[in-house]
């Protein structure tokens, strides 16, 4: 059946008329696609006159091949279709616009007006029907009815994708953010947490969701987190900063000094309310937050921390925050009227294996030194390192000097085993010095300056020990410390001088050597004898300066003694055991005699037994290697040290010097002073020469003679005197004759 009817059929005048106005139609629904599609070109040509009078641009499609390659290369907001057409029908395009789910409107324009066919037509995606032959103001208001559902549909769509695409950015960003971010129920339960909750606390999001924030928290913080996760506030009030640790599943590197099964996390929270202009108890949904890893920083703070207030080698507390600790158990004493303990602790013997065996060595034995330290202590007590080898110890609990003399003696007794590090077998021993609060001091100041003074007591007896401070100490100590000052300032202005005396031989009276021995002029104070100031050089390590000088002193007069003829005498200096402990000593020392022009065998050494036993592995060797070169060694002040004869045995010696006090026993009415006759045995025994000191009076020499004795020194003969007399001793030699009368009347005795 064809179609019939045509544009302007029923009344297209006054449709027209109305039509014209260009300003009826909106320009956006002027720009609209539309595609009319007719079999008839008649028709179809009366159609697009229609639509362009409208203010339409219509594109056309005669038949329905047309209109599909049409649909195919287009987007069409409307179509108008006719519905039977030969080949390619209505229906046809109906189906491909369905098939290819095309957006555009389709308006069926038919002459068949079947209720099976419209039927069919609505079926198929048809937007509306009309009729042919069409009113014309119908057809255009059926259009613009279909124009405006596809712009509004249009507007819908294009407002969904941006939606999804906000809502998509939004996830993305939540999701990738460097924080944490949550979202609580008023109960304190998961709503929401975003990705990163996975790779920063190794739990699933889908396993958070619903569970309690605590299971999360530290333990240590749930009190905090109660807090924060329980924010009702919003805005500026609300929580920030907060600094809370969470437990992680994931096992994190970081410094030793850290849990790794925890982070520090900074948080924010503010309260979520239903209706955000009504924030009533009812309204509250619950919180919501971030939260940021803060470990990095946390940890660098406790490193940073750790560092000012510990010693970085025994990671004991340092210098300042002993000090810190003081101040409060001062603080505490002072209110409960208790006792509390400094001690001072110096080891003895530290430098020498720092400077024979090396740093790493001596780091080492600190450490161990530290801990076995740490072992006698208790709780509440500070170990501390001052630095080198001194550590400090702070008692805050004590109730009688007893109880620090316990410690004491407990941490003396643990040191006193050798520490083997590396195979080697080391013995260190300590000085330790005691204050007590409030005797010795009411400040932390005080209270550590003593315990350093009377630690330097214990040196000053031969160390190893402790002693509690006294006040008379510290009269000591005060013209100690100017006396140190002149001293360095007197060495410095050469005020010091060595004097000479002689030592005699009791077979004929020939003065075999002299013995160097340092005095100090000073400017006001006159002529110092070294009992005054040696003690105090030793401590400050000047004795080496000393008895360099002197030495070198000592080896320059000799030299010009023996140009001058006097061939066979010799020189007897004096050895500290701080210049012996020295590196390189020997080369020193052999040095010095070698640019004086000596032989060594124009030189003695004398050595007291307690410097000889102090640090026997290091001194035997180099007393070999001297005498091997041929310089004589003297053990000095012999029988009042502790050394015993399997000692002495090892010791490359040729000479025992009888301590002045056996000496000055002898009296005349004494047949036997047994001591000397011991020593005496002793010397022949290990086949040694013997000189005897401080001989003063005759009777001493008569009997030191009578023993076998073979050399003399004292007051007897000589009291110590500058070079220059001592030249005039050796070219008078008043001694012989002395000693020639001496044994005459002994023998008729
Ligand atoms: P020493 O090595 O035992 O020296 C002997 C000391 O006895 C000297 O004291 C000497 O003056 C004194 N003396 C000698 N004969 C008699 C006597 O008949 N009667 C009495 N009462 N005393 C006598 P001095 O010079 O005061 O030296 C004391 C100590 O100082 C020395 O004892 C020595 O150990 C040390 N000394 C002296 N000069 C030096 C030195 O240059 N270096 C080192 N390291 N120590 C030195
Ligand atoms: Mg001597
Ligand atoms: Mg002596």
């Amino acid at each position: 059946m064809s179609e019939s009817g045509a544009v302007g059929v029923s009344g297209p005048r006054e449709s027209f008329s109305r039509l014209f106005k260009a300003d009826r139609v909106q320009p956006e629904m002027a720009a609209a696609s539309i595609l009319i599609v007719d079999d008839k070109p008649e028709l179809l040509n009366s159609l697009y006159q229609l639509l362009l009078l409208s203010g339409y641009e219509p594109d056309k499609a005669l038949g329905g091949t047309e209109a599909l390659d049409a649909l195919g290369r287009k987007q069409y907001d409307v179509v108008l279709l006719d519905l039977i057409m030969p080949g390619v029908n209505g229906h046809d395009v109906l189906d491909f616009a369905e098939a290819q789910k095309l957006n555009c409107k389709i308006i069926v324009v038919s002459g068949d007006s079947s209720f099976s066919g419209v039927k069919h037509a609505l079926r198929c995606g048809a937007f509306d029907f009309v009729k042919k032959p069409y009113e014309a103001g119908e057809l255009i208001a059926t259009m613009e009815t279909a124009l405006r559902q596809c712009k509004l549909e249009n507007q819908n769509r294009l407002m969904a994708d941006k939606l999804e695409k906000s809502e998509e950015l939004h996830r993305f960003i939540v999701n990738t953010s460097p924080d944490l971010v949550y979202m609580l129920d008023r109960n304190g339960c998961f709503t929401f947490v975003n990705d990163r909750v996975e790779s920063l606390l190794g739990f699933s999001k889908e396993e958070l969701i619903g569970r309690h924030y605590t299971e999360i928290v530290d333990e240590d913080h749930l009190d905090d987190a109660r807090s924060v996760f329980n924010e009702r506030r919003t805005g500026e009030r609300a929580a920030r900063n907060i600094e809370l640790k969470f437990r992680s599943r994931l096992t994190r590197r970081g410094p030793r000094l850290f849990h790794a099964q925890s982070l520090w996390m900074e948080l924010t929270a503010e309260g979520v309310y239903s209706d955000s202009n009504e924030r009533t108890r009812e309204n509250f949904v619950g919180t919501y937050g971030t939260a940021r890893d803060i470990s990095e920083r946390k940890e660098a703070e406790e490193v940073i921390n750790f560092q000012a207030y510990h010693d970085l080698l025994t990671h004991l507390p340092n210098r300042a925050l002993l000090k810190d600790r003081l101040s409060l158990a001062i603080t505490h004493a002072r209110r409960n009227k208790r006792k509390l303990a400094v001690m001072f602790l110096d080891l003895d013997r530290f430098k020498l294996v720092n400077d024979t065996l090396g740093h790493t060595m001596g780091d080492r034995l600190l450490k161990a030194v530290a801990n076995r330290l740490q072992s006698c202590l208790r709780q509440g007590d500070t170990l501390s390192r001052f630095g080198g080898d001194e550590f400090t110890l702070l008692l805050p609990e004590v109730r009688t000097k007893d109880d620090v003399v316990v410690i004491a003696s407990k941490i003396l007794d643990r040191l006193n085993s050798p520490f083997v590090i590396d195979g080697h077998e080391l013995f260190v021993g300590a000085s330790i010095g005691i204050s007590i609060y409030p005797e010795a001091g009411d400040s932390e100041e005080s209270l550590i300056q003593n315990a350093d003074i009377a630690m330097y007591q214990v040196k000053g007896r031969g160390k190893n020990g402790y002693q509690f401070f006294s006040e008379e100490m510290n009269h000591k100590f005060s013209t100690r410390l100017s006396l140190e000052r002149e001293l360095r300032n007197g060495i410095a202005q050469s005020e010091l001088l060595v004097y000479y005396q002689p030592q005699v031989s009791l077979q004929d009276g020939h003065i075999t050597g002299v013995e160097a021995l340092v005095r100090w002029q000073h400017p006001e104070r006159g002529l110092i004898e070294p009992a005054e100031f040696l003690p105090v050089a030793e401590e400050t390590g000047l004795i080496t300066q000393i008895d360099e000088y002197v030495q070198k002193q000592a080896f320059a007069d000799l030299s010009s003694w023996r140009n001058s003829g006097f061939r066979d005498v010799c020189v007897s200096v004096n050895l500290s055991s701080t210049q012996l402990e020295q590196e390189g000593f020997v080369d020193r020392f052999v040095g010095a005699m070698k640019s004086a022009g000596l032989m060594p065998e124009a030189v003695k050494l004398e050595i007291t037994e307690n410097t000889l036993m102090r640090d026997m592995e290091v001194i035997i060797p180099k007393l070999k290697e001297l005498r091997r070169l041929g310089v004589r060694i003297a053990i000095d002040d012999f029988g009042t040290g502790y050394s015993s004869l399997s000692y002495l045995q090892q010791f490359p010696i040729q000479t025992l010097k009888i301590d002045r006090s056996f000496v000055c026993d002898i009296r005349a009415d004494q047949s036997d002073a047994s001591i000397i006759n011991a020593i005496v045995a002793m010397a022949r025994g290990l086949k040694l020469d013997l000189i005897a000191e401080g001989v003063e009076n005759r009777t001493q020499l008569r009997y030191l003679y009578s023993q076998g004795c073979s050399e003399g020194q004292g007051y007897i003969f000589s009291k110590p005197v500058p070079a220059d007399e001592i030249e005039i001793l050796l070219k008078e030699n008043p001694f012989e004759a002395m000693i020639r009368r001496e044994q005459l009347e002994s023998a008729t005795v």
